[in-house]
């Protein structure tokens, strides 16, 4: 049995949060204890933080410990997975957090990230900005050797990337439009060159952002709002008309909560594409469609959530370098240093895409 105590961050409420001494759990029957190696900063955690989202507690408050995206050593296996010889301490793996029940009706017809008897580390359980996280086995996935615990460590983000890229449905040769080049956003360009785009046309408003997609694949460059940028493109619409002479963008990726990203998707398609809505906008935005245009040019519009059993894909992406990790994690803070590390990622100071904390 563990004993002993360990650091965690323990959220009250928004704008307070601090690191305390808590009791090593236990794992029941059915869990793993895990010792946490790495873990992401995930927009949502500073969204928590900052109370601008809320929790999926039973009353939206914690105290709860925060992180979701996260790998880590097995410390202590629970009866279950000892008896089936599944997991043995020393293991090196990630958790997907998002830890759906296998046994309702959404379950059980494959939508298991649509589950609705889940429960997610980080968001609705205590989660892994912690020295030690418990996590159910079934949701436990090995680390292959030659991935580090902080690539293994974005094996979540890059498994809803490969979701969204997987319903995006690429044919060879398509012109692939990537609006939102944050760590998703870059690891979408990626997996979009290796499912056959011919040519990847990636959009944001920084700079450093796009160019780093320069290094994971993205063929042209477009920067929407920084005139001093050399990639700045005044009308992106007209400029995706001249460069596909006419056809405009055969798939759309929004990886971003921006309407206007939204909007322009719908702008930029062409005949028979396919627009994928990926990033979270807000939960009062509407997205207004040019219903007769998007009818003639037989469009269609498709939304993504989270990640349906492509986890084994986004860890093998990793493993065989379809997606470089390592321009995409760009800084890494000590665990009680957590605090610098959420300002660094809401601020987008020194230029951050992944931001994790690493002990
Ligand atoms: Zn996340
Ligand atoms: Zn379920």
């Amino acid at each position: 049995m563990s004993s002993g105590t360990m650091k965690a961050w323990i959220f009250q409420e928004p704008e307070s949060m601090q690191l305390e001494e808590r009791e090593i759990p236990s794992p029941a029957a059915d869990q793993l204890l895990i010792r946490v190696k790495a873990c992401g900063v995930c927009g949502s955690d500073v969204a928590y933080y900052w109370g601008e989202s809320s929790l999926e507690t039973p009353d939206g408050k914690g105290p709860l410990v925060l992180g979701h995206e996260f790998s880590g050593e097995v410390a202590e296996v629970g009866d279950i997975p000892a008896s089936k010889n599944l997991f043995q301490p020393g293991d090196r793996v990630t958790v997907n957090p998002v830890q759906y029940c296998n046994t309702c009706e959404v379950c059980h017809r494959g939508q298991v990230n649509l589950c609705e008897n889940k429960g997610v580390l980080g968001v609705s359980a205590d989660g892994a900005f912690a020295e030690y996280v418990l996590s159910h086995y079934q949701h436990v996935y090995r680390l292959p050797e030659s991935v580090s615990y902080e690539a293994g460590a974005f094996t979540e983000p890059l498994a809803c990337g490969t979701y969204a890229v997987k319903n995006l449905d690429i044919s060879l040769g398509d012109t692939v439009v990537v609006l939102g080049p944050g760590a998703i956003g870059l690891s979408i360009v990626a997996l979009a060159k290796a499912s056959g785009a011919g040519r990847v046309i990636l959009a944001g408003t920084r700079d450093y952002r796009l160019e780093t997609g320069k290094t994971v694949g993205a063929d042209v460059l477009m920067n929407t709002s920084d005139v001093s940028s050399q990639y700045y493109c005044a009308d992106i619409t007209q400029e995706i008309n001249k460069q596909t002479r006419g056809k405009m963008a055969e798939r759309v990726i929004v990886a971003t909560g921006s309407t206007q990203a939204m909007h322009l998707a719908l702008e930029i398609s062409g005949r028979r594409s396919l627009i994928v809505y990926f990033g979270l906008p807000g939960d009062r935005d509407k997205v207004e469609v040019p219903a007769l245009q998007s009818i003639l040019w037989d469009k269609t519009i498709k939304f993504s959530w989270l990640a349906a059993f492509t986890w084994v894909e986004a860890l093998e992406a990793i493993q065989s370098g379809l997606v470089n990790t390592s321009p995409l994690i760009t800084h890494s803070f000590p665990l009680d240093q957590l605090m610098e590390a959420l300002v660094v990622s809401r601020e987008k100071r020194g230029n951050p895409l992944k931001v994790m904390v690493t002990m």
